[in-house]
C-alpha cells in the first residue's frame, strides 16, 4: 500500500498536494493538531475530506510520530506544517521557532530510528534568503533571513540537509517562493487584497488598508507548485530545488491591477503603518532552472493570469470560509 503522511494537510498546500497524491493512487494520512475541531474547509472545498485518514499527532512529541510510522509504514512524508506567517512570527517568535524547527527535527529523527527508506520532503521558503545582494536567487545563494519565520525555515532546511548528508536519508527541500490560490488564509496579502476589493465593489466595505506596498515578491500558483513537491520525491536523488516564477512584482502593481480590473477608485487604498514589519525583504525572485531541467517541472503562468483565476474563484470560496 502506498501510504504517505502529510503534516499541514489542512493548509493551502496540504489540500492541493492531497488532491494530487489521491489522484495518483496514494493512501493519504494527514497528521493534524490535537484540537477538538479539525479545520477541513479547504479539503471540503476540493471534495476530498472523506478520502483522507486523519491522525491527531503532536509533532513536538517524537514518540507520537514514531508510533504512527510503525502503525502505517508510510513511504513518503511531506512536512508542510508550520506557523507560516512572516508577520505573525514577529509577534510570536518563540512559538514560531519552537514549532517550526522542533517538528522538523522530530520527523527526521523518527525516520532515522524507524525506517530509513522513508522519503522526506521539507517545505523550505524563499524567506530563508532574506536580505539579498544578488538576484535571481539560486539553490546555493547565501541565507540572511530577516524574520523569525525565515530563521525557523533556514534552520529546518539545514537540519533536513544534515540528515541527508550524515545518515544518507532521502530528504529533499523545496525552496518555494510565494504561491497563492483561493485557498490562502484571509490575512495573506494577495487574498486580503482580492477579498477586500470585492467587498468594496459589493458595497460591504469602504477601504483597503495595507502596509508597505513597494516591496516586490515572486508570486506563483499553488496547485502548480505542489506538483514540484511530488516530482522532487520521485527523483532518483534527493536535493534542494528553487520553485519560483522568476519574476517579481510589487504589491502596488498587483493592487492597481485588481482595482482597475474591478473599476475601483485608488483613493480607497489606505497605507497604514500598523502593517509595516520591523524588517522586510525589498525585492526577491528566484531561478528555477534546476527544477525545470532535472525534474521536468513546467511553469509558464503570468501572475496576472493567476489573479484572474483567484478573482473568479473568490466568490465560490467565500461561501466556505
Ligand atoms: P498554511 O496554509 O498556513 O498551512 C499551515 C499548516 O500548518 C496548516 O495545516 C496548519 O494547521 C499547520 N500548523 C500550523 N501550526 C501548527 C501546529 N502548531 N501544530 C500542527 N499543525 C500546525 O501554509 P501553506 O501556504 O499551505 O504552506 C505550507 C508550507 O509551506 C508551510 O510550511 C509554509 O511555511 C511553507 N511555505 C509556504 C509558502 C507559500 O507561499 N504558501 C512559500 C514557502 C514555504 P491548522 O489548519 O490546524 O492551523
Amino acid at each position: 500500500m502506498k501510504t504517505v503522511f502529510i503534516t499541514g494537510i489542512t493548509g493551502q498546500d496540504g489540500a492541493y498536494l492531497s488532491q494530487l497524491l489521491l489522484n495518483k493512487g496514494y493512501y493519504v494520512t494527514g497528521l493534524i493538531r490535537k484540537s477538538e475541531i479539525i479545520n477541513t474547509k479547504r479539503l471540503d472545498y476540493l471534495g476530498i475530506t472523506s478520502k483522507i485518514r486523519f491522525e491527531k499527532c503532536d509533532l513536538l512529541y517524537i514518540q507520537e510520530i514514531i508510533s504512527l510510522i510503525k502503525k502505517y509504514h508510510p513511504i513518503e512524508i511531506y512536512n508542510l506544517a508550520a506557523q507560516s506567517s512572516v508577520g505573525k512570527s514577529f509577534h510570536e517568535p518563540i512559538e514560531t521557532l519552537n514549532f517550526n524547527i522542533i517538528s522538523t527535527a522530530n520527523l527526521l529523527e523518527s525516520i532515522r530510528v524507524t525506517d530509513t527508506n522513508i522519503k522526506f520532503y521539507q517545505a523550505s521558503s524563499s524567506e530563508m534568503f532574506g536580505s539579498v545582494n544578488t538576484l535571481p536567487l539560486k539553490e546555493d545563494s547565501i541565507f540572511h533571513p530577516v524574520s523569525p519565520y525565515g530563521i525557523s525555515k533556514a534552520t529546518s532546511h539545514w537540519i533536513t540537509i544534515n540528515y541527508r548528508e550524515s545518515f544518507g536519508l532521502f530528504t529533499t527541500s523545496g525552496i518555494l517562493f510565494n504561491h497563492e490560490s483561493a485557498l490562502r488564509e484571509n490575512h495573506f496579502i494577495i487574498k486580503k487584497i482580492i477579498r477586500t476589493a470585492l467587498d468594496i465593489k459589493n458595497g460591504k466595505t469602504d477601504i483597503l488598508e495595507v502596509g508597505n506596498i513597494d516591496i516586490r515578491r515572486d508570486f506563483g500558483y499553488a496547485p502548480k507548485y505542489v506538483e514540484a513537491m511530488y516530482l522532487m520525491m520521485q527523483h532518483d536523488t534527493p536535493d534542494d530545488y528553487i520553485i519560483s516564477s522568476g519574476i517579481s512584482l510589487s504589491i502596488r502593481e498587483i493592487i492597481y491591477y485588481i482595482f482597475e480590473r474591478l473599476e475601483l477608485e485608488k483613493s480607497r487604498i489606505v497605507i497604514n503603518k500598523k502593517y509595516f514589519r520591523p524588517n522586510e525583504i525589498e525585492n526577491i525572485y528566484g531561478d528555477s532552472s534546476k527544477a525545470k531541467i532535472q525534474l521536468g517541472w513546467e511553469y509558464e503562468m503570468s501572475f496576472f493570469d493567476v489573479l484572474e483565476i483567484l478573482i473568479q474563484e473568490e466568490e465560490k470560496v467565500k461561501k466556505i470560509y
